[in-house]
C-alpha cells in the first residue's frame, strides 16, 4: 500500500497516511486535529520537479521502464 501524503489547512499540518491507490484522493480526517480540511500533497511529482538531477542516467531508466508496476503498465503480463 503507497504512502501518501496530505496536508491540513485546519492545523497547517502535514500528515502521512498508508492508503489503498484507489483511496488517495478520498477524504481523510487529520491525524492532529481530526479535521477534514485536508489535501492530498503529491509529493511524488514535487520530487520530480525539484530533484530531477538526483537519479544517475541508470536509476532513472530502471526508474521510467523495466519493471512491472501492478497493472497499469499495459504489458500483458499476468499479475495474478
Ligand atoms: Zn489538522
Amino acid at each position: 500500500m503507497p504512502l501518501y501524503e496530505y496536508y491540513c489547512s485546519g492545523c497547517q499540518t502535514k500528515f502521512d497516511a498508508l492508503r489503498p491507490s484507489a483511496q488517495a484522493d478520498a477524504p481523510i480526517a487529520c491525524e492532529h486535529c481530526e479535521s477534514k480540511r485536508t489535501a492530498r500533497v503529491l509529493s511524488m511529482f514535487a520530487m520530480n520537479v525539484s530533484g530531477s538531477g538526483a537519479l544517475s542516467p541508470a536509476e532513472r531508466r530502471a526508474d521510467s521502464g523495466g519493471g512491472c508496476c501492478g497493472g497499469s503498465c499495459g504489458c500483458g503480463h499476468s499479475h495474478n
